[in-house]
């Protein structure tokens, strides 16, 4: 049982004015960790330590930051164990897979940043005017569940790179990982004040974090539905928000394409981190003439997944995150066969040699009308839908036909064929013949699926403002 009683704040664990809250892991149901609510003072306190440290972590050197940021990197390789441990306890994905999903690619990430900070150090010159590059202040970084150290990263390594100080405030259930960057940036010697931790409630700390004058920019990864409210909360003091929101992502399979792999490719995708993941292409757009061939594909690939016990290594999927979001999950299941969706594996039952704990099997419904809410809405969990088409015009029309654009994905016959269709979709990444995530070119949203960009050189610039210096 991991207990954290103190906050990280202005370079101290401090206690908070507020209680402990409870983690359950979601395996067992039994408690596994702890961590303070923090209280509004807290956040007014952690906001103070952030503005008072920024004139001068604002001033380091380019090389410094670099520096910190590889040491940073560094002690996440000492602590690997624990934030394999914090991850897989906390939000229920099996170890084995934890490692590389979840951890290897996140000290990757945040190196990634530290030879960014040289682009602050930069100068264009513009026929003799110079546009400089600076960090933009203050910034609130609050994060969910799903790939919590992973998003952590990724606002944290161009918020140090680009000279910004920070308060961060992970999701409730999910705050562990967060304790031990804590940990390790308090061992670097990260100057007081450029990171502070407030652990806490969303909804209650969101006004201040969001709000209060002090902070200049916003980075929140969460549903659409809190995003919303933290863009009303920045509004009034004329913040930066970054969002970075929810999905329901459409893979287009053409009929001249290699149908087992691209098949095997879209259930992995989907299933994957136990279908936690904002870009996971939930809607399979399948031509009508292979439609049954494809259909029995899917079922056979879903079916093989090994659901079960996040500690043994032969496990695929995990326990959905939490017993609200099981219940979130199986809701929907149940609206898509109200909706007259055809269930073609899975469901409600509990997967087979597990008697608790917040389990979903791979759930696939075919015969899906895109106006269906299981089409429409964000589902977040293991359940794909499958929706056929006439034609590949018919195809991009189905795909675009969201509120949301946070990623697409085609495989075709062969690539170029494949580019051509990712340039129709209105979706911020298009994953072609079933490539995978990385972290060295932007990811984020169109529409409802948010405003800004993490990683890449994109990524970076949402932490900087540009001043021209009008020269004689
Ligand atoms: P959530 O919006 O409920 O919570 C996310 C975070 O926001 C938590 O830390 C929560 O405490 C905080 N929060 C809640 N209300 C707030 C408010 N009013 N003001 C400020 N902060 C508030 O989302 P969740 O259920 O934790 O996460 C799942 C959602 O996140 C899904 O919609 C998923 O698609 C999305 N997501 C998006 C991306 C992306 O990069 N686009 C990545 C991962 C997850």
């Amino acid at each position: 049982m991991k207990i954290f009683d103190k906050l990280y704040i202005n370079g101290q664990w401090q206690a908070s004015t507020g209680s402990q809250h409870a983690i359950n892991n979601p395996a067992t149901e039994q408690p596994c960790a702890s961590s303070p609510l923090g209280t509004e003072n807290d956040v007014v306190a952690a906001i103070s330590a952030a503005r008072a440290a920024f004139p001068a972590w604002s001033q380091t050197s380019a090389q410094q930051r670099c520096d910190y940021i590889n040491a940073i990197a560094d002690g996440m390789k000492e602590r690997f164990n624990d934030l394999v441990d914090a991850v897989s306890i906390t939000m229920g994905c099996p170890k084995n897979m934890t490692v590389d999903l979840h951890i290897n690619s996140s000290i990757d990430g945040l190196r990634s940043f530290a030879e960014r900070a040289f682009m602050m150090e930069k100068i264009d010159d513009h026929g003799g005017f110079k546009v400089l590059k600076e960090a933009i202040g203050v910034c609130t970084l609050i994060n969910p569940w799903n790939y919590p150290l992973s998003q952590l990263v990724g606002k944290l390594g161009p918020a140090l790179a680009s000279g910004c100080t920070v308060v961060i405030k992970p999701a409730e259930q999910t705050p562990v990982q967060d304790f031990i960057m804590a940990e390790i940036v308090d061992k670097v010697g990260l100057p007081a004040g450029v990171f502070n931790l407030v652990s806490g409630s969303g909804r209650k700390l969101g006004a201040t974090l969001c709000g209060h004058p002090e902070v200049d920019m916003v980075s929140f990864t969460g549903s659409t539905a809190a995003g919303i409210k933290v863009s009303e909360a920045a509004a009034p003091t004329i913040k930066r928000v970054c969002l970075e929101l929810g999905g329901k992502s459409a893979y287009i399979i053409t009929d001249d394409a290699d149908l087992e792999t691209a098949v095997n490719w879209g259930i992995e995708d989907i299933m994957i981190n136990t279908g936690q993941t904002c870009n996971a292409h939930t809607r399979m757009l399948v031509p009508q003439s292979r439609y049954d061939e494809i259909v029995s594909l899917a079922k056979a690939a879903a079916e093989a997944i090994v659901v079960g016990d996040p500690l043994d290594e032969n496990s695929f999927m995990g326990p959905m995150a939490s017993a609200s979001q099981k219940g979130i999950v199986l809701d929907y299941i149940n609206k898509g066969l109200e909706e007259g969706a055809r269930l073609v594996t899975g469901g409600t039952d509990m997967p087979t040699g597990v008697d608790c704990g917040a389990y979903v099997k791979p759930t696939i419904f075919a015969d899906v009308n895109n106006q269906m809410a299981i089409a429409r809405e964000e589902i977040f969990g293991p359940v794909l839908c499958m929706i056929p088409y006439r034609d590949i015009d018919h195809a991009v029309e189905i795909a675009n036909d969201s509120v949301f654009g946070l990623s697409s994905a085609v495989y075709a016959k062969d690539s170029d064929s494949a580019m051509a269709i990712a340039r129709r979709m209105r979706a911020g990444q298009c994953f072609i013949q079933g490539s995978f995530f990385s972290t060295d070119v932007p990811f984020g949203g169109y529409k409802q699926s948010g405003n800004g960009r993490e990683w890449g050189d994109e990524g970076m610039s949402e932490y900087i403002e540009v001043k021209s210096i009008i020269c004689p």
